[in-house]
This record gives structure tokens, sequence and C-alpha cells, in this order.
């Protein structure tokens, strides 16, 4: 049986306590991780703050910084086949898609990498004749990064990545199921020639690992990914340490197709927003808003697509559904589509587990027309489950598709381009995607608002948001300071 380690202050060991990680394949214990509670977290907040304080890594220049995580990039491309292993055997998660999302993991550590020195300050045209001001932008301190298990190594990049180029020290928390891509990332990392305890992976449970670290007095900035009741406990928890946090949570996003729509590729979008990942994707487009007009025909080839997807092994090539992370998913697909069958929802297709070895829950398809109250349209989960509405005009369908408490993803298929520029401006959601579906990139923010979260990860301002600027003000008069009971 495998057997992981934690990863502090740029030594491996094992946690206070351990425990079992199944594989979801075939529901069996294959390896051990190292559990961390109070003493580890403290450890690894210790090494991190101590990293930060540190000459080593404080007199690193931007440039440095920026030529390490180039070398992390490098070491990322070079092992990605076998990280991918990792997340898919412990995750379930289909090795098509991990190996294709690990590789592009390394582009994310090079975007970082060249914005390290590329983080200015500024000098500002003060409104005092004997004043020079200007305006150092310095790193926040230690960060604690939280992540779920869907998708670890690639949510951990657009934390660590954009940290890291700023010059903070990190405490990354890989989740509690398949925390093994993490744990083996550590390996890489440890490889690339940083500071001890710049970066520590740890892993553990909510209560004993998750709100000890994010109640720390020593972290300063919390980046969050997962979901809104665990976002409400760490706002919470940061009340201990007023650290400042960014949310990426969870979504019910709409995907929305007009008459004009090229069929052929809106129903491939489709697929790929709520199938891909098995389902297990913040962006899923969960929420299918189409046309009456091409309603019918839609569904039919959605139909047949979803019931045509190879399901299967998660490290076979030809898989294209694989099973669901845990047993606790499985459970919370299998009641939300019993309770929305029973508020009048229609399975098109799938509805039930599988009888087979595993986690697996087919593609499913919910029309939701006769059942407005269905709690597939409005209760987020994980799951490749496709709950249905429609639409007779532009106005309806904008009005439905901003029907919800999320602000993530959304989709629009149209030819017509005025309407596609009135649903971008009209569409309350971080990002949309306009014919086209669940592409991303460094390059590209990432993030959502209401239920969904604050806070944007990629892009330029991501790097930002992991500093904060000290104002600096210099007199530059060799005449005494004057009345010093007046304010200047
Ligand atoms: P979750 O919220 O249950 O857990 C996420 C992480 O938080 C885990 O590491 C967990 O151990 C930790 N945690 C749990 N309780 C905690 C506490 N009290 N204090 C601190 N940490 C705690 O999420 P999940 O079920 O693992 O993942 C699914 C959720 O993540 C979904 O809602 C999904 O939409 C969301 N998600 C969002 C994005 C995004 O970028 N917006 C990406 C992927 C997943």
């Amino acid at each position: 049986m495998e057997k992981f380690q934690q990863y502090i202050g740029g030594v491996f060991s094992d946690g206070s306590a351990a425990f079992e990680s199944r594989d979801p394949a075939t529901g069996r214990v294959w390896a051990m991780m190292p559990e961390a509670r109070d003493q580890d977290v403290n450890a690894a907040v210790d090494a991190a703050a101590a990293a930060f304080a540190s000459e080593e890594w404080g007199g690193t220049t931007a440039s440095g910084r920026g030529k390490l995580l180039l070398r992390l990039a490098d070491l990322i491309a070079e092992n990605a086949g076998r990280l991918a292993e990792f997340e898919t055997r412990d995750t379930g998660k289909i090795i098509r898609e991990t190996s294709a999302q690990v590789a592009y993991v390394a582009e994310y550590y090079r975007y970082y990498a060249g914005l390290a020195d590329k983080i200015e300050g500024a000098h500002l045209p003060i409104d005092k004749p004997d004043m020079e001001v200007w305006l150092r932008r310095e790193p926040v301190g230690v960060v604690a990064a939280i992540v779920p298990w869907n998708s670890q190594l690639f949510l951990a990049a657009v934390k660590v990545g954009p940290a890291l180029a700023a010059g903070c020290t990190v405490v990354l928390k890989a989740s509690e199921d398949g925390p093994a891509p993490l744990l083996e990332f550590a390996r890489i990392f440890d490889q690339a020639g940083f500071p001890k305890g710049v970066l520590n992976v740890i892993t553990g449970f909510g209560q004993d690992c998750g709100a000890v670290l994010t109640s720390h007095p020593g972290v300063d900035h919390i980046a969050f990914t997962g979901g809104p009741e665990t976002a409400r406990h760490i706002v919470r928890n940061s009340a201990e340490n007023l650290a400042s946090t960014s949310l990426e949570l969870g979504g019910k996003s709409p995907f929305i197709v007009f008459d004009d729509a090229d069929i052929e590729s809106a129903v491939n979008a489709q697929v790929s927003g709520i199938f891909a990942a098995t389902g297990q994707s913040c962006v899923a487009g969960s929420r299918l808003i189409v046309s009456n007009k091409i309603k019918d025909v839609f569904l039919a080839r959605l139909k047949e697509k979803a019931e045509a997807a190879i399901i299967g092994a998660p490290d076979d090539m030809a898989t294209e559904i694989g099973p669901l992370c845990t047993k606790g998913q499985l459970e919370v697909a299998t009641d939300l589509v019993a309770a929305s069958k029973t508020a009048g929802a229609r399975i098109v297709t799938g509805g039930s587990p599988l009888d087979r070895e595993g986690t697996y829950f087919p593609p499913t398809i919910i029309d939701c027309s006769d059942a407005p109250d269905a709690p597939c349209l409005t209760t987020e989960f994980f799951g490749p489950v496709l709950s249905v509405l429609s639409f007779d005009t532009e106005a309806e369908a904008l009005e439905i598709a901003n029907d919800t408490a999320f602000g993530l993803a959304s989709g629009v298929f149209t030819k017509d381009l005025t309407r596609a520029h009135r649903m971008v401006r009209g569409l309350r959601a971080g990002i949309v995607w306009v014919n086209t579906y669940r592409a991303v990139s460094p390059i590209a923010p990432f993030g959502g608002s209401g239920l969904s979260g604050h806070g944007r990860e990629g892009g330029l301002q991501a790097a930002l948001d992991y500093t904060k600027t000290k104002a600096v003000w210099l007199r530059t008069s060799d005449d005494p300071i004057p009345d010093p009971f007046v304010m200047r």
C-alpha cells in the first residue's frame, strides 16, 4: 500500500495521525495519508512565517523568484504524467482529463514566473510641493491555501503561483478526499530550489486541520476554493486573525442556447460543460436554458451523445465518464435527482447510480420545464447531471439565467453578434463564454460573485491581490518643519 507524507519546513514527515484513501473506481483502500492536526498546522504556519521573515526568501529578488517558479514549471511539465496518474488514482478523475490539465498547470507557474518582476509600485503626483510619495508593493505574508478534491493541482497553482511570485509564503492544505496529487507535488516542489518553508503541504479534515489553519494568528491571507457552507466557516474563522480572504465557490451556471446556434457545436460544448470531469467541476454548465424552437432537436442530440459516452475505469484513456470522487458525492447526486423527480421533473436519460463496483453515476438529463421547484435547479452539487429549462424570448432567457444565488460562469450560444453583446452585458457571472465553454487560461481571471464567492484567480490582478501597498512619504525640503500643530 502507498504511504504519503506531509511537507513542512522542507522536511517530509508523518502527520499526527493517518487516514485511509480509497480508490473511487474500486472503493478499496489504496494509500495511507498523513493527517495534520493542531501541532502539524502550527508547525506548518511557523515554518511559513520563518521563511517569510528570512533573508533567504525576503532577500530573493523578484527576478530570482521568477527563476525559481520557472524551474518549478519545468519540473511539473517533466512529471505531468506521474502527477496525473496520482490524481486519477486518488480522485477518480479520468486520465484523459488529468493528463491534459496537469500539463497545462505548468503554464500557470510559467505565467506567474514571468509576472514576478512586473509587480510594480508607483510614484504619486502628490499635491504638496516638498514631498516625494511612492507606493511599494509588498507581499501580504503567510497565505493559507485550501482546496477541494477536484482539480487540486490546478486549484493549487492558481494560488501558489501568484502568492510566490508576490513574495508570500504558503501553507497549502490538500483536501482530505484524494490528497495524493498535492502530496506528490510537494516532492516535485522540493527539487525546485526554493528556501525551506516557502511552501508547506499538509492535509487533514475540516475541523481539526482546516479550521485550525484558517483561524491561526500567523496567517495573513486565506485563499479558499470549496463550497459556500465551508466558506462561511472560513470567514467566521478569519474573525480570529482578521486575515483577508479570497473565496472561489461553486456555481449553478446557465448554458443558454438560442435557435440560431450551431447545434452540433452547442451540443458538444454542453457535453463538455456538464459531463466532462464527470460533472465535478465548479464551472459546470448545469442549467441548460434552450430556445423552445429547438428544444426537441437539441435534447435528442444531447441524449444521443450522453448515452454514447464511454463509462469506465478512470485510468483508461478511452474513458469519458469515470466514478464520482466519493460515496458521499454519489449519495448527494442520487438523492437530488430522486427529489427532483418527485418535484415533477422528467428524466430524459440516466438518473440513478450504475450497478457496478465503484461510485459511478451515468450522464443524466432532467427536463424541469414542469418542475420549477426541482432542487436540481438550485442546489450546487458535483455530478454529471444537467437540468433543463426553456424560453421563448431573449429577456426570458436572461431572467432564467440570472435566477440564481450563484454567479460564477455562464455560456451563450448564438450567431447573432448584437444579441451576444446584450447577453454578455446582462449575465450576472464572473465568466461569460460565447460560442464556447470551459476554456481557461492563466492570462484570464477566474471567479464569481454572490454565493460563488469573491476575488479572482488567474491573470495579473491575482498576483496583485497577494500584495499590500506601503505608502512612503519623503520630505525634500531642508527648511525646518513649520507649525507642528497643523496637519500638512
Ligand atoms: P468543501 O468546501 O467541503 O471542502 C473544501 C476544503 O475545505 C477541503 O480541503 C476541506 O477539508 C476544507 N474545510 C472543510 N471544513 C473546513 C473548515 N471548517 N475550515 C477550513 N477548511 C475547511 O468542498 P468539496 O466538497 O471538497 O468541493 C466541492 C466544492 O468546491 C463545490 O462547491 C465546488 O463548486 C467548489 N469548487 C469551486 C471551484 C472554483 O474555482 N470556484 C473550483 C472547484 C471546486
